[in-house]
């Protein structure tokens, strides 16, 4: 956990470009984005994977959620759409470990992603 980037992120060791926090969530851009626009929302507290989750989790993924509807309002997307996901484990695509809620919009993200 001391080496996991977005732990290092919630610590204040590495400054990403924030886009809203509260007690629970961090969300922030993107360093490499994958549409105009990309952010990412993260919970506070560290979970590796989607398969690590418990049922005492379901709260916090529901507020990761409702900052996702927030950051997207605020990004002026949220009529036109956009995309959340979640990638999981080597074939889902994910690189860091620790959950994190994908937000993609900007274009149309089109089906299926690939
Ligand atoms: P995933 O492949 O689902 O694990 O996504 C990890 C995401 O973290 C990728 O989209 C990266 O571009 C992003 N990322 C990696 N390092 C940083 C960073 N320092 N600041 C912001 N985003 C980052
Ligand atoms: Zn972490």
């Amino acid at each position: 956990m001391e080496e996991c980037l977005f732990c290092k992120m919630i610590a204040g060791e590495i400054q990403p470009d924030v886009l809203y926090q509260d007690d629970d969530v961090l969300a922030f851009r993107d360093i490499n984005p994958q549409a105009p626009f990309h952010a990412l929302i993260v919970p506070k507290r560290h979970i590796a994977t989607l398969n690590d989750l418990g049922e005492e989790d379901a709260e916090l993924m529901g507020r990761l959620l409702l900052a996702a509807k927030r950051v997207a309002a605020d990004a002026g997307i949220a009529e036109a759409g956009y995309r959340t996901l979640i990638n999981c484990n080597a074939e889902g695509g994910q690189v860091v470990f620790h959950i994190h809620l994908h937000l993609l919009g900007g274009r149309p993200m089109g089906w299926p992603p690939g």
